[in-house]
């Protein structure tokens, strides 16, 4: 599964700043409709964003074997609350053990949800709060939270979707910016608040490309070269052609889940390396 067909299909971008040592990893996995993407610092430290829908949880948990994480993770982070981000975490909690547990401040108290706050809890796995401002540095990179604000209410946030975690790891002139699944009206706000401190190279486009997301203000702000849509059959039929229209009018290069597969870009300062499989 992870080693067949691998093609390599860009190598590009320019400029210094970080040395090549420093290599940042994003997989985002082909979890249907749903997001699950595993990120690589540059010394080994590995984070799982999302475990996609309850049934992706054994992919998940195969593929991390593959790249020879089988029983140790780093950290989860849990955008939000939604089946299709929590659902696979919990296979995950029962079959690897995890360092730390990042969460938004905001959550809708789904069953799914309850489930994985259980295992966390019941296996003393250390949790922390992030939110707006918040700067992680894992290895020799900063991550820095930009969404949700903290001290909101998660009516005031639109729900789950406009609390989830966005976030911008810095690495030279190959920033990853990571949008989970927030609402037109969240990235409206973060430009307002972010302005030019949001251009990235690489986009993990929001929300599976549905219609209320990704707006032109947002991707005209970010400036992406590349952007990743995480999608997949679904009863709301995302991705919206509208919103992959337009996010093909503002970045030059555009993947999505459910036709390239798994999806693995790899940047490091300078340049940056696509790969599906
Ligand atoms: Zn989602």
């Amino acid at each position: 599964m992870f080693n067949k067909c691998k093609y390599i299909i860009i190598c590009l971008i320019v400029s210094a700043a970080v040395s090549a040592a420093d290599e940042l990893t994003a997989h985002f996995l082909n979890v249907g409709h749903g997001d699950a993407i595993i990120l690589q610092f540059p010394q080994g430290t590995v984070m799982l964003v999302d475990g996609g829908m309850p049934e992706y949880g054994e992919k998940v948990v195969d593929y991390l074997s593959d790249l020879g994480l089988s029983h140790y993770l780093d950290y989860i982070m849990l955008t939000h609350s939604h089946d299709d981000h929590v659902g696979g975490l919990n296979f995950i909690l029962q079959n690897l053990t995890v360092g730390k547990v990042l969460l938004s401040e905001y959550s809708e108290p789904t069953e799914l949800y309850q489930r994985f706050i259980f295992l966390v809890d019941s296996l003393q796995i250390p949790q922390r709060i992030v939110s707006r401002g918040d700067v992680l540095e894992i290895d020799s990179l900063n991550m820095e939270i930009i969404n949700p604000p903290a001290g909101k209410t998660l009516e005031a946030l639109r729900g789950p979707n406009g609390a989830s975690i966005a976030m911008k790891i810095d690495i030279g002139e190959t920033d990853m910016l990571f949008m989970a699944d927030v609402d037109k009206m969240t990235d409206m706000e973060i430009v307002n608040e972010y302005g030019k401190g949001l251009e990235a190279a690489v986009l993990k486009a929001a929300h599976h490309g549905s219609g209320v997301s990704s707006t032109r203000f947002f991707l005209d702000a970010v400036k992406a070269k590349i952007a990743v849509v995480s999608t997949g059959a679904s009863e709301w039929n995302y991705p919206s052609e509208e919103t992959m229209e337009r996010i093909k009018r503002y970045v030059p290069e555009v993947y999505r889940t459910d036709e390239a597969g798994d999806i693995i870009i790899t940047v490091d300062g300078e340049n940056i390396t696509v790969e599906t499989q």
